[in-house]
C-alpha cells in the first residue's frame, strides 16, 4: 500500500524492520507499556525487545516514561515507555470538495499546524501540485522542526486512486484524469509520498483511533455531496479489480425526480446525498447533477449541515428521509458484506437530522430470518485527522522507517553497526 518515490526499501525484506514496527505499534496504541508487557504482546524474545528499545530511545523515537507498579505484584517495579512527540514528523493533506489543506503531524499524532491550499484558480493538475508541495513546504519551515525527520506525507482525496503508483486515475470534481499526484509532490518535496481514496483512508483511521477501534469488517459510507464507501475486510481494504470498489453512489434505489451524474434517475445518489437534500428543498438550481458544479453543492451543504436544522422544518424534514433511505439502503448492503460495523462518515454525518433519519432505519430493520444487522456508528475521525494517521501508519509505525536515517542525524553516537 505504501509507495516510496525516494528508492527506500519498498518491500521489508529486513525482519528487523518489521518487528521494530510492530514494538513501535504497541508503544503508540498503549502507552505506559513495559518491556516485559511488549515480550508478552508481540510475541518476540526478551533481548529481541531489549536491543530494539534501545535503537528506538537513540533513534529519539521513544522515551522512558516513569516506573509504575506491575499489575498483580505490586512489589515490582517496570518502567514504563512511550512515544516521543518530537521524535518523528508527518504531513497529512485532503483534497476534496469542502476544501483543500495541508497539516503537521506530530509523532502521537497531534495536529502542530494547518494551512489551507487554494486551488481556486487553478487550471491544470500540474499547478496544484505545486501549491500543495510549497504549502507542504512552507508548513515544515513554519513550525521550526528538525525538516529531516519529517518521514512522509499522506493524501487524502475525493477520488479514484492507484494507490500503489499514487497515480489519480479519475478525480470529476477537479476533471483530474491520470494525474502522476504522489510522483509530482514526493518529486517536488524530496519526501516520500503516500496516496490514498478519502474513504479508505478515513476507514483505516477510524479503526486505528476513532470510533470503529476494535473492528476489522467494516463498511464505511462516506456520505457528502455524493454517496462513496470504503469496505475492509480483517482490517485489510477491499480495492476491486480497478480501484473503484465503493461506488454505493450509482445503486439503484428507486424512481426519484433527480437526475444521478450517470444520467439515470434512480441511484442511491438521488435519494440519500447531500447533493439531493440540496436539489429536493431547491437550494440549487437544477435537479441534474452537474460534475463542474461540486464546488458550489459543496458549499451549499457546508452551509445547510451548519444551521443543523431540527426535525420539523422543511431542511430538517428533507436531512431525515435522506437518512433513512441511507439506513435502508445500508441494510441491503450489509446482507451482503457481513461487516462487524458500519461507520456513517462525511458531510452528512455532522447533520444531525440526517444522522437521526439513518438511526430511526436501523431501529427499524426488519427481521431478515433473524439476521442481526451489524452496529452502526457514527464516524469521528476528520479527513485531515485521517490523513495523519495514514502518513503515521506509512512512514513511522511500518517497516518503511528509516531508523539509521535518524540515528545519524546527530542525535546520537552509536553510529553504524546498530543494523
Ligand atoms: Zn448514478
Amino acid at each position: 500500500m505504501v509507495i516510496n518515490f525516494l528508492n527506500r526499501p519498498s518491500v521489508p525484506s529486513d525482519l528487523r524492520r518489521v518487528h521494530r514496527a510492530l514494538v513501535l505499534r504497541h508503544i503508540f496504541f498503549a502507552p505506559r507499556g513495559s518491556r516485559a508487557q511488549l515480550a508478552r504482546e508481540t510475541g518476540l524474545s526478551g533481548m529481541a525487545i531489549t536491543r530494539i528499545i534501545r535503537e528506538l530511545i537513540d533513534a529519539g523515537l521513544i522515551e522512558e516514561a516513569g516506573k509504575s507498579n506491575r499489575k498483580g505484584n505490586p512489589g515490582r517495579r517496570q518502567t514504563n515507555l512511550r512515544i516521543c512527540p518530537s521524535g518523528g514528523f508527518v504531513i497529512g493533506v485532503v483534497i476534496s470538495a469542502f476544501g483543500h489543506e495541508a497539516a503537521l503531524f506530530s509523532a502521537t499524532g497531534k495536529a502542530l499546524a494547518r494551512r489551507e491550499m487554494s486551488f481556486e484558480s487553478i487550471q491544470t493538475a500540474h499547478e496544484a501540485i505545486e501549491v500543495a508541495s510549497s504549502t507542504i513546504l512552507a508548513i515544515i519551515q513554519d513550525v521550526n522542526i528538525d525538516a529531516s525527520r519529517v518521514l512522509g506525507i499522506a493524501i487524502a482525496i475525493a477520488a479514484f486512486v492507484r494507490t500503489g503508483t499514487g497515480t489519480v486515475t479519475s478525480a470529476p470534481y477537479l476533471g483530474w484524469q491520470q494525474v502522476e499526484l504522489g510522483r509530482g509532490i514526493s518529486d517536488r518535496t524530496n519526501i516520500p509520498v503516500v496516496v490514498e481514496n478519502i474513504a479508505d483512508a478515513i476507514n483505516m483511521a477510524e479503526q486505528a483511533k476513532g470510533a470503529a477501534v476494535g473492528f476489522r469488517d467494516v463498511f464505511l459510507a462516506h456520505q457528502s455531496v455524493t454517496c462513496g464507501a470504503s469496505y475492509s475486510h480483517e482490517g485489510k481494504l477491499v480495492r476491486g479489480a480497478n480501484f473503484s470498489a465503493g461506488q454505493i453512489g450509482h445503486l439503484t434505489v428507486g424512481e426519484s425526480s433527480l437526475v444521478c451524474s450517470c444520467g439515470d434517475t434512480r441511484c442511491f445518489n438521488c435519494h440519500a446525498s447531500g447533493w439531493s437534500v440540496l436539489a429536493h428543498l431547491e437550494r440549487i438550481d437544477s435537479r441534474c447533477f452537474e460534475a463542474g458544479k461540486i464546488k458550489s453543492y459543496a458549499m451549499a451543504l457546508a452551509r445547510l449541515v451548519r444551521e443543523d436544522p431540527k426535525r420539523g422544518t422543511p431542511e430538517g424534514d428533507a436531512l431525515f428521509h435522506a437518512g433513512h433511505q441511507w439506513g435502508r439502503t445500508m441494510q441491503e448492503v450489509a446482507l451482503i458484506v457481513d461487516p462487524q460495523a458500519i461507520v456513517l462518515a462525511g458531510k452528512m454525518s455532522e447533520a444531525t437530522a440526517y444522522v437521526d433519519g439513518c438511526e430511526s432505519a436501523w431501529q427499524n430493520a426488519p427481521d431478515k430470518h433473524g439476521y442481526k444487522p451489524p452496529k452502526l456508528i457514527v464516524g469521528q475521525v476528520p479527513a485531515i485527522q485521517a490523513a495523519g494517521y495514514l502518513a503515521l501508519d506509512s512512514f513511522l509505525y511500518s517497516p518503511q522507517l528509516d531508523l539509521d536515517g535518524l540515528i545519524s542525524d546527530g542525535t546520537s553516537t552509536r553510529r553504524g553497526g546498530m543494523r
